[in-house]
C-alpha cells in the first residue's frame, strides 16, 4: 500500500468508524447471533490475491458488526465501561503509523519522554501524592492492564520482602499477599504467576455493609502469619471494587503496612478516573502510604484499551527487580543513567507508543472536559438510583459513590435472574450481575460516552415494566 493508497483507504476507514458511532443507538447492544455465526460467515482460508479495502469494509458491516457486543452503545451498562473516543482513536492511529518500539529510551526517545510527562500530567490532574511524580524517586508508566500493574507490583513486593535477593534466589520462603474477599481475581493470578503457590494469597474479610477490607482482620492476618514464619510481602487494597465499588480504608490500611514493612499496592482500576474531579477524591484518602497505585484510563477516561496508568514511589527497586541486560540492548544512553528504559518497568520487552492517545485525549478534552464526562456518569447513576429507591419492589444493595448502581428486586434470586435475562434480551440495554453476600444482584454501570438521561430512563422503564412479569 503506497502512502497515497493509504490516504484514500484511511479516509474510508475513518468514515466507517464515524458512521458506526453515529449508528450505535439504532443497533441492538449485543450480538443476536448464535455461537459460531461469525466464523461460519468467513471463508475457510485467506484470499489468494489482494482485495480492496472497500471489500473488507463491506464484510465489516455484513459479518463483524452483527457479531459485536457494542461497548460504546449508550445502552451499554455492563461490567465497567471501556471507553474510547475520537482523540484516543486518532492518537492510536498515529502510534500505529509511527510503528515505534519504546522498549529503551534510545529506541524511542519521544515515546519514553512523552509517557513520563503524560503520567505526570495525569498525576497532577488527579492530585496524586508527590511521591509518584517523576521529579523524585517515583514515576509513572503505562501498562497494558490493571492486571499487569498488579503483577509488576507483586514482583517488586516479593523482591523487597526477600531483602532484594528475589532476582537471584527466587521464591525461597513462604510469602503472603493480602487482599480483600472482594478484590479482583488478577491479584490471585499475579501471586500464582509470581510462584507464591496456592497459599500465596490470603483473602481478608470485609465489612458486611460497606464491603470494604477490615483493617482489624488485616492486622490479625499479618500478625498470625509472622508468628507462623510466613513473610508478609504485599497488601493490595482496592478503591472501587469490581462487584460494588467498595473503597478499602487506606488511612487505616496504610499504617499497618508501614508498621510491618509490607508493600502497599492500590488498585483503582475503574474508580481512579473519578479523581480528576476534586469532589470525587475521597477514595484516595491515605494514598500517600501506597508504594504503587494504578487506574485504567481505558475504563472511564475516554481512552481506548489498552492504557493502565501505573505509578511507583520508588522506581529504583522496580528496575532492580525486573531488569535483565543482554549485550544486544546495551547502549550509551542507558549506561549514562540519565534516561528511563521502560522495558524495566514491565513484563514484556517491546512496547507501543501508548502515551500518544493519552496526549490526544488530554489535549482535546482538557481536564475540564474529562471532569464533565465523569460527573455526567456519576449524576446519571444517581438519577437511576433515585428511581430504584422510590420503587418499593426494588432495593439498593450498596452505596453508589461513582457510576455503578447495585440493586435488586426484593426477595428471592430467581426473579432477579429472570429480570436481567429479559431486559438484556430486549437488545436495548445491557446490564451484568454480581453476588453481594451471596445474593444475586444487578449492576448498572454508567460511563459509555454517548449515554444520556434518556438512555438511563429507558433502562429504568424497561426494568420496571419487565419486573411485573417475573417471579
Ligand atoms: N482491578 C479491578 C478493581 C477491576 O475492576 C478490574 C476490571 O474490572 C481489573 C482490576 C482488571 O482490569 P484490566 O482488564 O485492566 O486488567
Amino acid at each position: 500500500m503506497t502512502p497515497e493508497q493509504f490516504r484514500q483507504a484511511g479516509y474510508a476507514v475513518v468514515d466507517w468508524i464515524a458512521d458506526y458511532w453515529a449508528s450505535l443507538a439504532q443497533r441492538p447492544v449485543t450480538s443476536q447471533g448464535p455461537p459460531g455465526a461469525v466464523a461460519a460467515g468467513l471463508p475457510a482460508g485467506p484470499p489468494a490475491g489482494g482485495e480492496p479495502v472497500e471489500a473488507v469494509l463491506a464484510d465489516l458491516d455484513k459479518l463483524v458488526a452483527p457479531g459485536l457486543t457494542h461497548w460504546q452503545h449508550p445502552g451499554f451498562f455492563g461490567y465497567f465501561p471501556a471507553n474510547t473516543s475520537g482523540p484516543s482513536v486518532l492518537g492510536d492511529l498515529v502510534s500505529a503509523g509511527l510503528g515505534v518500539q519504546g522498549m529503551l529510551w534510545s529506541t524511542g526517545p519521544a515515546c519514553t519522554e512523552l509517557e513520563t510527562v503524560m503520567l505526570d500530567w495525569l498525576a497532577e490532574a488527579m492530585d496524586l501524592p508527590a511521591r509518584f511524580r517523576s521529579a523524585g524517586r517515583g514515576g509513572g508508566v503505562i501498562q497494558d492492564s490493571a492486571s499487569s500493574a498488579t503483577l509488576v507490583a507483586t514482583l517488586v513486593a516479593v523482591h523487597r520482602a526477600a531483602g532484594g535477593r528475589w532476582r537471584e534466589v527466587g521464591v525461597d520462603r513462604r510469602y503472603r499477599v493480602y487482599t480483600s474477599t472482594e478484590a479482583h481475581s488478577s491479584v490471585e493470578k499475579a501471586a500464582r504467576i509470581a510462584g507464591l503457590g496456592a497459599e500465596g494469597v490470603r483473602l481478608v474479610e470485609v465489612d458486611p455493609q460497606s464491603r470494604a477490607m477490615s483493617p482489624v482482620a488485616l492486622r490479625a492476618a499479618i500478625e498470625a502469619d509472622r508468628a507462623a514464619g510466613v513473610v508478609p510481602a504485599l497488601v493490595v487494597a482496592t478503591v472501587g471494587t469490581t462487584s460494588t465499588t467498595a473503597i478499602d480504608p487506606l488511612p487505616q490500611i496504610g499504617p499497618i503496612c508501614a508498621e510491618h514493612g509490607v508493600f502497599l499496592h492500590v488498585d483503582a482500576a475503574y474508580a481512579g478516573a473519578a479523581a480528576v474531579c476534586p469532589e470525587l477524591r475521597f477514595g484516595h484518602a491515605g494514598l500517600e502510604y501506597a508504594d504503587s497505585y494504578c487506574f485504567d484510563p481505558h475504563k472511564w477516561l475516554l481512552t481506548g484499551f489498552d492504557c493502565d496508568a501505573f505509578w511507583v514511589a520508588d522506581s529504583t527497586e522496580l528496575v532492580e527487580a525486573l531488569t535483565v541486560l543482554p549485550e544486544y540492548l546495551r547502549n550509551a544512553a542507558s549506561e549514562s543513567g540519565a534516561v528511563i528504559d521502560y522495558r524495566d518497568w514491565q513484563v514484556p520487552l517491546g512496547r507501543r507508543f501508548r502515551a500518544l492517545k493519552l496526549w490526544f485525549v488530554l489535549r482535546w478534552y482538557g481536564v475540564e472536559g474529562l471532569r464533565e464526562h465523569i460527573r455526567s456518569g456519576v449524576a446519571l447513576a444517581a438519577r437511576f438510583a433515585d428511581r430504584v429507591r422510590a420503587d418499593e419492589r426494588f432495593e439498593l444493595v450498596t452505596p453508589h459513590p461513582y457510576g455503578l448502581v447495585c440493586f435488586r428486586l426484593r426477595g428471592a434470586d430467581g426473579p432477579n435472574e429472570q429480570l436481567l435475562s429479559a431486559v438484556n434480551g430486549s437488545g436495548r440495554v445491557y446490564l451484568t450481575h454480581t453476588r453481594v453476600a451471596g445474593r444475586y444482584t444487578l449492576r448498572l454501570a454508567v460511563g459509555a460516552p454517548q449515554t444520556a438521561e434518556a438512555h438511563v430512563d429507558e433502562a429504568w422503564e424497561l426494568l420496571s415494566r419487565v419486573a411485573e412479569t417475573v417471579g
